[in-house]
């Protein structure tokens, strides 16, 4: 999933408003940024095929360290202790385990089956959402809109910025969505990992500055 993960950052930030929405989304994403990181670095393998949107174009035979459900408990549980020894609130570390699991549940349904249980296993589950664009429009983009909803209605800005570089990268963020259900396949694998990560890191410093900017409401 893509946006998917973003609503479930924006929709945790309802759930524990004493979280960042910055350490949300990265909760959310950890098991994609671990994936480009270990993509580059060799770790994991990805095969590119021609065909339009990544649930057609990619092949991701290798993706087992950064998502199967035993590792992304691990990320998870690592991520939450981190979060625990500095700031000692344990409902804030919880939220944050289950955020970082949640994206194992999110990708079942939205990858063709090349989700593991862990590594070295070989059943792989995914019900193919994004196989379907109508039906990723409506199960995905419903999810999406629901959480931008809910989350645009529990916080206010502080001044405009909060509210044009809120809804600006909002829309950015569904076009770029977009081309990734329906558009045509990265030139390189490379590219594909380097051009995530830059991505995923813009989207985490976003949202820690509308963290900033649009405060939950009173
Ligand atoms: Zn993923």
């Amino acid at each position: 999933m893509h946006v998917g993960h973003f609503a479930v950052g924006l929709l945790a930030k309802r759930v524990e408003p004493k979280l960042s929405l910055g350490t949300l989304v990265l909760a959310a994403m950890l098991s994609d940024f671990l994936w480009a990181i270990f993509l580059f670095a060799g770790i994991e393998h990805v095969r590119l095929k021609p065909g339009r949107g990544a649930a057609n174009y990619a092949d991701a035979y290798d993706i087992a360290f950064s998502h199967s459900l035993l590792m992304d408990v691990v990320w998870g549980a690592l991520f939450a202790a981190a979060y625990f020894l500095r700031r000692r609130y344990p409902r804030g570390a919880l939220v944050l385990f289950i955020a970082v699991v949640s994206h194992w549940l999110l990708d079942v349904v939205a990858h063709r089956p090349d989700m593991s249980l862990a590594p070295g296993t070989d059943r792989f589950f995914g019900l193919g959402l994004w196989t379907s664009i109508p039906a990723t429009l409506i199960v995905e983009g419903g999810f999406w809109l629901l959480a931008i909803i809910l989350y645009a209605r529990a916080t206010r800005p502080k001044n405009r910025w909060g509210v044009y570089a809120f809804w600006s990268v909002v829309a950015l963020l569904t076009l770029v969505w977009y081309n990734n259900i329906t558009g045509p396949p990265p030139p390189s694998v490379r590219v594909a990992g380097i051009s995530s990560l830059i991505y995923f890191s813009l989207v985490v410093a976003w949202a820690y500055w509308m963290n900033r900017l649009r405060p939950a409401q009173a």
